[in-house]
Order: structure tokens, then C-alpha cells, then sequence
């Protein structure tokens, strides 16, 4: 009844008013360093600069509401056919589109906690109901994820690697998590980090969804690919579910500028995929320095690290900022900090070095 709608509407209200965008630290001395949101620190290539300088003269024009130049692009790259594809704004905007497409009022969402804090969010916003299920050494717990689907359940997030602990979980366990998950359910895997993936035993959800008709995997140009300011993302699914999505973006969703920046990317892609590796020798290089000054952190096959830091988490993140260096704190739990530049990944490890000596 009304009173409910009432009660949705407050809830929805509060959701939004309690999320925090990441806020940029600045040190006194002015120098500022972003490890807060999981972007690449390097600039676009000048391809990709030229390539959105030639769509921006076309600003006048509405986009190819159908991304056709953007599809074909993907699907020559991953060897998938186009009606397989679902572009969007973002993998968010792909998200939010799923949960569109197969949620209704009072249907239940399932999804590791703590994991991308945008799934409560978006969940929220299609009034679904969200089903947190506790992860378990900070890696999802398969068992008690497939435990927690019912009749009610439509959609089942898995992270892979896991937002914020960047974390995984290996194929054969990915498998027999999909074997129990019944029909009625769609699975959406979350790669939105796979390009940073080297542990050999993590699937690629794009081979995997071959076989699986209820498998959806997400893929975003803003990590890896460095566009995360153009927001274009995308959705490989079988047809049905990939039309579905299709359906429920806004018009235009998709710029033109995105499009022809991803398209010119996945031309570039060999020069990204160096500048991947880099970011894959730092992460080495940060979490070795970390452990070495006795901190605890989960081997993590993302561009982060994750400190549980419990209590300390505000203080932390303090202390960061005092240096210029913008962390994502989830206060009472942990931190997540990005691998940027070999520069800021040197000034935030010797504030995690000094933080230590001092809380000791
Ligand atoms: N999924 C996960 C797990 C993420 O961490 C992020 C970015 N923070 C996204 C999706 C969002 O990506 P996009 O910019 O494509 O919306």
C-alpha cells in the first residue's frame, strides 16, 4: 500500500543520502595523489586523445544509440557474436540495466559483502531486496552464496577479483558454484578487474558463460583501459539475456566521445595491456613492502591492496591525506588503496611504514 511505497521512498532517500563519493586529499605542500577509486594512473594514449577529438567535432549528433562500431569492435576482439554484447554507461549503468531487466519489486538480490559498494545501491534503486552473505577469509563464500538463493532470488553478484579485498576464486570452485545455482537465477560475474588477473587458476567468465545460458560477465573500459572519465562498459551474455539489457538503456546512454575512445583503445590495446603489466609489477612491489613492514594483506589479483585496519580505518585514511594521498576507507572495516604511480605508490608506502612504527 501506500505506506509502503512510503517506507520504499525514505529507504531510498536514506541509501543515497549516506553514500559518500571518494573525496581527493591534498598534502600542505600541494601535492595530491588519487589511490581512492581503482583508476589507471597514466594518461590516454595520444590515439585515444585524437580519436576523442575527431567524435567531439561531432557533438552536434546524437550517438549510435546501438554503439554498432563499439559491438563489432568488441566482438572481433573477444571472439563473441554481437548479439551477445550489451554496451552501457559503464559497467555500473550495465548493472543497473540487469537488475532492470530481471528484477521486480521485492525480488532478491544475493551478493558477497563486503564487496563493489554500488550492488546495496543499485539494488535499492530497483527495489529489490539485497541478500549480503559475509565473505570468509575477505574470499566470497560460494557455499553460502548458492545456500542463500530461493525462490524470490534473480540475480546472484560475484566479483571476481573481489572489490575491495581483491581477492579470487579459482575455476573448479566458480564451476561447481554454478552447477547449484537453479535456472530461474542469473548469475552476473563482475570482471571488471580481469585484465590485472595472474594467478593462472581464476576463469575467464567469457569462456565460461559459453556453456552457462543464465552466466552474465561485465567488462569495463575504465580500469585496464584507462577510460574510466568516458563511462563504457559491457555485458557478454547469451542472446536473450544480452537483448533484454539492450532494451532497458536510456537512450543514448553511450556517448559518442566513449564509444570511439573504446573503440580506439581496443586498437591500442597492445600498449595498454604494457602499461597493465606495469601496474601488475607494482602491485607486486607494494604488497612485498607492505608485508614487510608487518602488515597483513590478502594476495590480491586487482590494481588494489586491502588493510583491514578495523578501528584504525578513519585514522588511516587521515594520515594519508596528510600526505596528499587520497584511500578508500570503510570505516570500522578496512582500507582499499589503488596502485598508481610508481611515484604515489613510493609516498603511500612510506606512510603505511611510518603509521606502523608508531601504532606498534
Ligand atoms: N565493478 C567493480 C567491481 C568496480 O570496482 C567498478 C569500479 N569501481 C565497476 C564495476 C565500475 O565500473 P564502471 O566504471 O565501468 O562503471
Amino acid at each position: 500500500g501506500s505506506e509502503q511505497a512510503a517506507r520504499y521512498f525514505r529507504g531510498v532517500l536514506d541509501t543515497i543520502a549516506a553514500y559518500q563519493p571518494g573525496r581527493t586529499a591534498v598534502s600542505p605542500d600541494g601535492r595530491s595523489y588519487k589511490l581512492s577509486s581503482n583508476e589507471s594512473p597514466y594518461d590516454p594514449l595520444p590515439s585515444v586523445v585524437e580519436a576523442i577529438a575527431a567524435a567531439a567535432r561531432e557533438a552536434n549528433r546524437y550517438p549510435d544509440n546501438g554503439a554498432t562500431g563499439l559491438t563489432a569492435a568488441i566482438a572481433r576482439r573477444f571472439e563473441v557474436p554481437t548479439d551477445h554484447i550489451a554496451v552501457g554507461c559503464g559497467s555500473v549503468g550495465v548493472t543497473q540495466q540487469l537488475l532492470e531487466a530481471v528484477g521486480e519489486p521485492g525480488s532478491e538480490v544475493v551478493y558477497a559483502w563486503r564487496s563493489f559498494e554500488a550492488y546495496p545501491l543499485l539494488a535499492d534503486l530497483a527495489a529489490a531486496t539485497s541478500v549480503r552473505v559475509p565473505l570468509h577469509d575477505e574470499t566470497h563464500d560460494l557455499d553460502a552464496l548458492a545456500s542463500a538463493i530461493t525462490e524470490r532470488t534473480r540475480l546472484v553478484l560475484v566479483c571476481n577479483p573481489n572489490n575491495p579485498t581483491g581477492t579470487v576464486v579459482g575455476e573448479p570452485e566458480l564451476s561447481a558454484f554454478l552447477d547449484r545455482v537453479p535456472s530461474h537465477v542469473l548469475v552476473v560475474l563482475d570482471e571488471a578487474y580481469r585484465e590485472y588477473v595472474r594467478d593462472p587458476a581464476v576463469p575467464d567468465g567469457l569462456e565460461l558463460y559459453r556453456e552457462r545460458p543464465n552466466l552474465a560477465v561485465l567488462r569495463t573500459f575504465s580500469k585496464a583501459y584507462g577510460l574510466a572519465g568516458l563511462r563504457v562498459g559491457f555485458m557478454v551474455a547469451h542472446p536473450q539475456v544480452a537483448g533484454a539489457v539492450r532494451k532497458t538503456m536510456l537512450p543514448f546512454a553511450v556517448n559518442h566521445i566513449a564509444q570511439a575512445a573504446a573503440v580506439a583503445s581496443l586498437a591500442a590495446e597492445d600498449e595498454l595491456l604494457k602499461r597493465v603489466e606495469a601496474v601488475v609489477a607494482e602491485r607486486t612491489r607494494v604488497r612485498e613492502s607492505l608485508l614487510a613492514d608487518g602488515w597483513a594483506v590478502p594476495p590480491t589479483e586487482a590494481n588494489f591492496v586491502w588493510l583491514r585496519l578495523g578501528e584504525r580505518t578513519v585514522d588511516f585514511a587521515a594520515a594519508c591525506a596528510e600526505a596528499g594521498v587520497s584511500v578508500r576507507p570503510f570505516p570500522g572495516e578496512g582500507a582499499r588503496v589503488s596502485i598508481g604511480s610508481p611515484e604515489a605508490n613510493d609516498i603511500f608506502l612510506a606512510v603505511a611504514k611510518g603509521y606502523r612504527r608508531r601504532k606498534q
